[in-house]
């Protein structure tokens, strides 16, 4: 295959992947210009995820004028060695929000404790009032299948909101650490952040506590990098993110014992 007829094909083959639904949600645009300014969260479970996981894409909806919150399940308390919680707290609380200044984001911060995940009733009825009041259109939030349970727990009760359908917004699955953390991810939408990959990198680097060198480094399994040039191959691009979206009938979920 020539080279300009391969790079269509990918081309192709990635707006069969849904490649489109993000770009007609506000993408792309550069600018508004009548568009309905979109309100977009992300539910992450540490400081960092947002940023590692779909920091380009909420970049561009930042950049493109749309409203976007970085949703952080804990403040990484137990991530820092040899400080405490609330140490680490108040460390990581700070690179969240240096980060979030970078890519243009609001941050939130849910409560739950770095590593002590709790999905029970009372933080499904939790998750869903803060949600309602973020009222948004879009949410990211971790495929449920990986290795932290943290990221798990954060996806479950977005899911449980979002099945409930008392707030009703578009769900899509984003991936951290593929096959390290995220495992058995098969995107079906494609976003191109060649323009914003280095604005990305800015924000994931806020979180020094992290060593962030060591993402983006060589021969490290879920590397940063490597990520994003594989999604990119995927679209025909430098760099990309990869998404699952959210379908189906969202049944009005109801807790049972909470009488609604
Ligand atoms: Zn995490």
């Amino acid at each position: 295959m020539e080279p300009s007829s391969r790079r269509t094909f990918l081309q192709q083959a990635a707006a069969g992947l849904g490649t489109l639904s993000l770009a007609s949600a506000g993408l792309g645009a550069g600018e508004l210009g009548g568009v309905k300014p979109l309100r977009v969260a992300c539910v992450g479970g540490h400081p960092g995820d947002p940023e590692a996981g779909p920091g380009g894409t909420l970049a561009l909806f930042a950049a493109a004028g749309h409203s976007v919150s970085n949703i952080y399940f804990n403040r990484g308390e137990a991530g820092v060695e040899g400080k405490t919680y609330d140490e680490a707290a108040g460390i990581r609380t700070a690179e969240a929000v240096a980060a979030c200044k970078v890519l243009g984001a609001r941050p939130v911060f849910v409560g739950q404790i770095d590593g002590s995940a709790v999905v029970d009733n009372a933080w499904v009825l939790k998750m869903e009032e803060l949600l309602a009041g973020e009222r948004p259109d879009i949410v990211f939030t971790h495929w449920p299948i990986d290795s932290h349970k943290d990221h798990q727990c954060a996806s479950l009760l977005t899911i449980q909101v979002w099945m409930r359908a008392k707030v009703k917004f578009e769900l899509y699955f984003f991936e951290v650490g593929s096959g390290v953390e995220t495992m058995n991810f098969h995107p079906t939408d494609l976003v191109d952040i060649t323009a914003v990959r280095e604005l990305k990198r800015r924000a994931v680097e806020c979180h020094v506590s992290q060593r962030p060198a060591e993402i983006y480094g060589p021969g490290i399994p879920g590397n940063q990098a490597i990520m994003e040039e594989y999604r990119g191959m995927q679209l025909g691009v430098k760099a990309a993110e990869a998404f699952v979206k959210m379908v189906g009938l969202r049944q009005g979920n109801t807790i049972a014992g909470l009488g609604d």
